[in-house]
């Protein structure tokens, strides 16, 4: 460590006033040097200037000046609870302003003087919802109180005195981190004064100022260890080189009941010429549902068969399996294929039967579930691993399959658009491949907005499908009633259809909790068109393919985010037919609304995603933390995608120039990317 870090690296202890006891709460907020406590940020602040009542919206926070026009009134209710209504004349408007549970409040206001109050502004009412009272004019005109989230019995008061401390006596050691060549560029502040303005700043500009230098820093930072992974990776890793045979592969091709989308073509070509390069393989293939993924992966696994090796296609449920199983037997079979499928139900003999075979080579193409990347199950050859679905399989499930063989080529497949700015940091150390057209043939999935009321119609709509021979689906969110939810669930609603339906057509039933082999049964009797109905919960949500199955009816709706929504209506329209949607829904809030509204807007799972991120959020969108979003600590991947674009262009020059590498400029940057491990090819985490 070189020495003026030193100093930032001592314990906060050394600063007035933090004793051990206080050193131990501030460690459970992560603070333990001088450094961390300057680097812990307020997550918002407290705006105190005064705002014209006309120009807030409702429900937002607001600071007024204004004269007491009434003696201010006092009302009990309840045990210890009270409310205090003060009448204020703001200008020329007459609003109210209400303390709850503060009655001690009512004799320090005056009639006709002047009180300033904080609160929350309802402009329905015109009243404010106050919690803070200041008597006379606003003192705070130029405060941006922070709002630091604390633990224990620290205060705020408490926080920025260690904070003010800690900037005075050690506020000479901060250093620069960015090169001043990137600070001139974009006029970002400087480190030491923008760690002062995040924690007192002097304006609102001065607050924009310092977070616009952090956001981006981190962003840079971040893709810098994402592009030096890659660079890394491109540079080191001892792939394999898949010698594939293109005339067996061409030959393949020729025979497919379909020929190729010109998107598929280049797709295919992309993974191609990576599989029969020595770099490990690390891609993304993309394409909306419906797209056509399954058989650019037969092809690629084929690819790898004719090369010598072995593949691996690991999916998320065992419905998806069973049906890639079957669909990538009937397809390479004729080439003399040995395709074999691995779940968790496959037991006893069986099992040790597929084992022996996969490790003596006699299985050429081992599809399944996560039993895949059990310990038993060990390849003679693995060359190229796919993997479906890839969101629904952690970080480590994903690096388990990896290892399986010797650095084999890993192909990752989404139907789950990634939007963009998702795209470029959880997947930046990847290379992405886009299917970004539909068979041809394909018509516009139709999807409609029902309000529950109108079960009866949408069912006699689902009949006339029937009629014409095609088959329905009908997903819920619950498999069984419950008591906490009055939501529809599939046993009830089974039941329901079946007696609806009776004698005319056949109503089937799948959930989570049936056993393989039923699930099994009930999947054939639905592809087969035995059944004609399938009532289901969300399993099918990805993957099933049923060309024939025209309709798609979605109890409950609101209660689904809209990537899930969207990978639901994409279980119909895979065929020539026209296709129907119809979501069942009566939303109260209006994102839920909004939600139903886009539904039947777009069928661009695209743009889907990305109004899908907007009204959730990065955390959310892929359900789980596993998923690897990387979470900043300043920035907003969503709100500062335009930075992180920057960031990452930036980047992309700063990692292939010499500069970079060699100039004092960079140091900083090079120490904490070596700090990180990228560059010893250690993965982010
Ligand atoms: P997804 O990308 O959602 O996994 P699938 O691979 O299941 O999509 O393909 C959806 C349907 O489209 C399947 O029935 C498949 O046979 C068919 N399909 C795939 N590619 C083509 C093509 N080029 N032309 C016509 N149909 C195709
Ligand atoms: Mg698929």
């Amino acid at each position: 460590m070189r020495e003026v870090n030193s100093q930032l690296n001592q314990s906060v202890t050394v600063l007035k006033g933090i004793g051990a006891e206080t050193a131990e709460m501030l460690s459970e907020m992560k603070i333990v040097t001088i450094q961390d406590l300057l680097e812990y940020f307020p997550y918002r602040y407290e705006d105190y200037r005064l705002r014209d009542l006309t120009e807030v919206p409702h429900d937002e926070k607001i600071t007024v000046e204004g004269k007491v026009h009434s003696e201010p009134s006092l009302i009990y209710y309840g045990r210890k609870k009270s409310k205090l209504t003060i009448r204020l004349l703001v200008g020329t408007y007459l609003i109210k302003a209400v303390f709850f549970n503060q009655p001690y409040l009512k004799n320090k206001v005056k009639m006709s003087e002047i009180v300033t109050v904080t609160g929350k502004w309802d402009a329905h009412r015109q009243t404010i919802t106050a919690n803070e009272l200041q008597i006379g004019p606003n003192r705070k005109q130029n405060d941006f109180e922070p709002i630091y989230s604390l633990k224990g019995k620290i205060t705020t008061k408490g926080m920025r005195k260690f904070i003010g401390l800690a900037l005075q006596q050690y506020g000479g050691f901060i250093e620069e981190t960015l090169p001043s060549s990137i600070l001139k560029k974009y006029r970002l502040m400087g480190r030491h004064d923008a760690i002062k303005a995040m924690h007192f700043p002097n304006s609102q500009e001065d607050i924009k100022q310092a977070r616009r230098r952090f956001v981006y820093e981190e962003f840079l930072l971040f893709q810098l260890k994402m592009q030096g992974l890659r660079k890394f990776e491109r540079e080191h890793s001892q792939g394999i080189s898949l010698c594939y045979d293109l005339k067996k592969l061409q030959d393949f091709i020729d025979n497919l009941p379909f020929p190729l989308t010109n998107a598929q073509k280049r797709v295919v070509n992309e993974i191609l010429k990576d599989m029969k390069s020595p770099y490990r393989m690390n891609r993304l293939l993309q394409g909306d549902v419906g797209s056509g993924k399954t058989v650019v992966a037969a092809i690629c696994l084929y690819a790898a068969v004719t090369a010598g090796f072995q593949g691996a296609l690991m999916v998320p449920t065992e419905i998806l399996a069973e049906q890639h199983a079957e669909s990538l037997t009937r397809l390479l079979e004729p080439f003399a294929v040995r395709c074999a499928l691995l779940t968790s139900s496959i037991k006893g003999k069986r099992r040790v039967e597929i084992l022996e075979a996969l490790m003596e080579g006699k299985i050429d193409i081992l599809i399944g579930t996560h039993a895949l990347i059990q310990d038993e199950v060990t390849f003679n050859h693995l060359g190229l691993v796919i993997i479906d679905e890839q969101h629904r399989f952690g970080v480590e499930q994903r690096r388990v399959l990896r290892e399986k063989g010797e650095n084999p080529d890993v192909l990752f497949m989404t139907a789950t658009p990634i939007p963009r700015t998702l795209a470029i940091t959880v997947f930046g150390e990847m290379d992405v491949s886009i299917i970004d057209e539909m068979p041809a043939g394909r018509k516009t999935i139709e999807t409609y907005w029902a309000k529950p009321e109108m079960l009866e119609r949408v069912l006699a709509f689902v009949e006339k499908e029937l009629v014409k021979g095609h088959q329905a689906y009908c997903i819920c969110p619950l498999i069984e009633e419950s008591e906490k939810l009055d939501v529809q669930n599939a046993i009830d609603v089974h039941a329901y259809l079946s007696m609806y339906y009776q004698n005319r057509f056949k109503v089937g039933l799948m959930h989570g909790r049936l056993s393989s082999d039923e699930k099994d049964a009930v999947m054939k009797a639905f592809s087969t068109n035995e059944v004609q109905v399938l009532v289901s919960t969300t399993v099918v949500e990805v993957g099933v393919n049923v060309p024939n199955a025209t309709i798609m009816v979605i109890y409950d709706a609101e209660r689904f985010g809209l990537s899930q929504l969207h990978q639901l209506r994409g279980r119909v329209g895979r065929g020539s037919d026209q296709s129907y949607c119809i979501l069942l829904a009566n939303p109260k809030s209006e994102v839920g609304q909004e939600r139903m509204k886009i539904m039947t807007e777009t069928n661009d799972g695209f743009v889907l995603s990305e109004k899908d991120l907007e009204l959730r959020g990065p955390g959310d969108f892929f359900g789980k933390k596993q998923s690897g979003i990387p979470e900043f600590k300043i920035a907003d991947m969503v709100h500062d995608y335009r930075a992180l674009e920057t960031a990452r262009n930036d980047a992309a020059i700063l990692i292939q120039s010499e500069a970079f590498w060699t100039s004092p400029d960079y140091l900083s940057l090079r120490k904490q990317l070596e700090e990180s491990g990228v560059l010893s090819g250690e993965k982010l985490d």
